[in-house]
């Protein structure tokens, strides 16, 4: 699939995705004739209105909540401080955190924000060297009421699934507050908040083919909200600001899109991953694959190639039309292994060289040849340059 102009082969899609001709398609009316102001007490109003509740009924559906438990943002990163900044406010000097050591930088440093900042006790939760938490990590804390747990669903760089639910259930047993960070998920795994005790939950637009800028909160009924942003009663006073209407009926379309696909695209996905995965581990000589091999995203492999320098591998796909990424997107610009490779006690010579390359249903059998034909001779040009060899 081609990525606008230059026929990108593009497989950077936990950095972010196209937006659906669908979606686009759903959200144009609202930046055309469809104008009105969703507060408006007359008929072009109304009728927006009734489309962005609309839409708050399909990012519910997605992840099994109720509508009203939906707060719509501008993107995955609020959500996150929403959840987090939120929980101090409410509970002052006796609040505690807890979250993983390979967090996005959206929830760890804005727990670390609060732990600097406001002396909030923090711990970072280790992971094993597949990137995974043992659930029994969570009987050694000492939780209580005001203690919030926060956890990804699903990691950015290797795609890494935390047994969420199990997570969840040992914390509400102790009866403490459970958020998770659901932005890499949604859309490529089934979340259903009826059966995983979530409390709050973010998502992100951009990483299910709605555009970026638009993101939703999900906090269950009776969960304590506290706005970030204050002015205006939208969002029931939750989050002032006259309603992103097109962008919100983007996402809402995208929720509903991704719920219809859920199972037949994503095996589509997990099949390609697969087979590029295998391929690259097979006939690249130094590689090895990054994460857990099994409880991951369909649509993530992440691998390191021994003694190379991750940025080169990049520039070479670039050259030759693939787009992939080293680490998360927010992190390039560092030639620091990410916090996340470091956390998995994964050798420097390694961390150095993780390339991930992720997904969607937009990529096609085509495109996997084509990284298969190109990676093994970008490895072995790159080792007999490396200082390492
Ligand atoms: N959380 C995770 C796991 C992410 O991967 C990202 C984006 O990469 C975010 C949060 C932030 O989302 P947004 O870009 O919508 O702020």
């Amino acid at each position: 699939m081609s990525a606008g102009d230059s026929e990108v082969i593009y497989l950077d899609n936990n950095a972010t995705t196209r937006v659906a001709p669908e979606v686009l398609e759903a959200m144009l009316p609202f930046f055309g004739d469809r104008y009105g102001n969703p507060s408006g007490i007359y008929r072009f109003g109304g009728e927006v209105r009734r489309r962005v509740e609309r839409a708050r009924e399909q990012v519910a559906a997605l992840i099994g909540a109720q509508p009203s438990e939906i707060i719509f943002t501008s993107c995955g990163s609020e959500s996150d401080n929403m959840a987090l900044k939120g929980f101090y406010r409410e509970h002052g000097d006796k609040a505690k955190i807890i979250t993983s050591a390979v967090e996005h930088p959206a929830v760890r440093n804005t727990a670390r924000f609060l732990g600097d900042d406001r002396g909030v006790p923090l711990t970072e939760l280790p992971v094993d060297g597949d990137g995974m938490i043992s659930p029994s990590v969570i009987d050694s804390q000492d939780i209580n009421p005001h203690t919030l747990v926060s956890l990804m669903w699903a990691n950015n760089e290797t795609g890494v699934i935390f047994p969420i639910r199990e997570l969840a259930e040992k914390v509400k047993a102790r009866g403490g507050i459970f958020h998770t960070d659901a932005v890499q998920a949604a859309g490529k795994v089934p979340i259903n908040v009826k059966d995983t005790p979530a409390d709050m939950l973010a998502l992100s637009g951009h990483k299910l083919h709605a555009p970026k800028g638009i993101g939703a909160a999900y906090f269950r009924t009776g969960m304590p909200v506290n706005p970030l942003i204050h002015g205006g009663h939208q969002e029931n006073g939750l989050r002032a600001g006259t309603e992103n209407v097109p962008y919100i009926i983007g996402l809402g379309r995208a929720c509903e899109l991704a719920l219809e696909r859920q199972n037949d695209e994503n095996t589509r996905v997990r099949a390609l991953r697969d087979r590029l995965e295998r391929e690259l581990l097979a006939k690249c000589k130094g590689a090895k694959l990054n994460g857990h091999p099994k409880e991951r995203l369909p649509n993530t492999t992440n691998i390191s190639f021994e003694n190379i320098e991750g940025e080169a591998i990049l520039l070479h796909l670039d050259h030759a039309g693939i787009a992939a990424s080293s680490g998360s997107a927010c992190t390039t610009g560092s030639l620091e292994p990410s916090h996340v490779m470091m956390s998995m006690n994964i050798p420097y010579n390694y961390a150095h060289s993780s390339t991930r390359f992720s997904l969607s249903i937009y990529n096609s059998d085509s495109d996997v040849d084509k990284v298969i034909s190109v990676m093994p001779g970008i490895v072995d040009k790159l080792r007999s340059l490396s200082p390492f060899t």
